[in-house]
């Protein structure tokens, strides 16, 4: 019986082109108008899948073991905090996702916000088209050091989380002049060997920051990182900028500090409890607010879904996959029962 691969979302055809020149069937299911489709309808199909390719579903231990043979779990996206990473490896199924190609498109995302937040644009776009002529003063971003006595310093840019999009961050404020500072307990060697960045721990990089962007996957540990205590630290004058995951932030505290104007603002692509908003979230002024867009461009929503079909693809025929997120996987007893190897 030739083997399939599960898609539950409307992929662009180019990942579906791909699998055609593969000579591998797809089975794609979905609502109308490309929107999800019934959790039923296609989980009943996972018996009929060698390997599932989501988008946004949560796959648990129980989705799992509908299919005893499932070969694989090809992630789109290169977060993947909705699988059930531990219970997979278990289970000998091998977890892919696609980093890389969104790197530089999410800091691109990241980067409009840090700007559109800090000069209000999104609110002084509103006043224009209400045919209003109202001009609030923003925050300076490119930071110019006229010595003593100079007002206007080098701004400093916090970045939390110093993998792909973290490094890219860093790579814009170059051109801004900015003093850079990250805080990652994994790469303290990288960026001890990177020209022009300052390593701190979580809260002086907090305190002394004027811009702190967020770029860590959604783990245990970084879930609620930016608690009361942390948003405390801030200056007042300081912005947060939000594009990894939304509960990285304790939504309600942000909240409740920004109310109190404790910070100047947030600008945030991601939140807890997507796509609802913490209460008041959405009535403050001092906020720019995005539908969850970081890697959301037409070409690079192509180019992860082919990533995502040569990751699915490999897992398919038994072969090592590129982007695989539990190479422990590879040596259990169950992955090769699965493959019958
Ligand atoms: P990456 O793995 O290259 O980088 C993540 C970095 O976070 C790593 O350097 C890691 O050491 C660090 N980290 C892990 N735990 C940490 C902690 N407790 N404190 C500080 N740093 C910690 O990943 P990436 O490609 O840069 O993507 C980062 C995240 O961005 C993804 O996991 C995803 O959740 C999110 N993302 C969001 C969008 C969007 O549409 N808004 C798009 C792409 C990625």
């Amino acid at each position: 019986m030739p083997r399939k691969i599960l898609v539950p979302w409307a992929m662009p055809e180019i990942g579906r082109e791909v699998l055609r020149r593969a000579k591998v069937e797809g089975l794609f299911i979905h609502g109308p108008k490309g929107a999800p489709p019934d959790p039923k309808e296609w989980i009943r199909k996972l018996l009929e899948a060698d390997v599932l390719l989501p988008r946004i579903q949560r796959i648990s231990r129980k989705i799992m073991i509908v299919n005893p043979n499932l070969r694989g779990i090809a992630n789109y996206g290169v977060g993947y905090e909705k699988i059930d990473v531990e219970a997979a490896t278990k289970l000998g199924i091998p977890v892919t996702n696609t980093p890389g190609v969104l790197t530089e498109t999410t800091a691109d995302l990241a980067w409009s916000l840090l700007m559109a937040t800090a000069r209000k644009i999104p609110q002084a776009h509103q006043f224009v088209q209400s045919g209003q002529w109202e001009r609030s003063a923003g925050k300076t971003i490119w930071g110019l050091d006229i010595g003593p006595g100079g007002s206007n310093k080098p701004k400093v840019l916090g970045i939390i989380g110093f993998g792909r999009i973290g490094q890219a961050m860093m790579r814009r404020s170059r051109g801004f002049k900015m003093k850079v500072m990250t805080y990652d307990p994994y790469k303290k060697a990288i960026i001890e060997k990177t020209r022009g960045v300052e390593y701190q721990d979580l809260h002086n990089l907090l305190k002394q920051s004027d811009f702190v962007t967020l770029h860590t996957p959604l783990t245990r540990e970084t879930h609620h990182l930016i608690g009361r205590e942390e948003l405390d630290l801030m200056k007042s004058t300081a912005i947060l900028i939000n594009t990894s995951r939304g509960p990285v932030v304790d939504e309600k505290a942000l909240v409740s500090i920004l109310k109190k104007g404790k910070i100047a603002g947030a600008g945030l692509d991601v939140f807890e409890k997507e796509p609802k908003l913490a209460p008041g979230l959405s009535k403050l002024e001092n906020v720019v607010l995005l539908p969850h867009l970081g890697s959301g461009t037409k070409d690079t929503r192509e180019q992860m879904a082919v990533v995502a079909v040569r990751n699915a693809v490999a897992m398919l025929r038994g072969k090592r996959p590129p982007n695989i997120v539990n190479p422990e996987v590879f040596d259990s007893r169950e992955y090769h029962r699965r493959l019958g190897t």
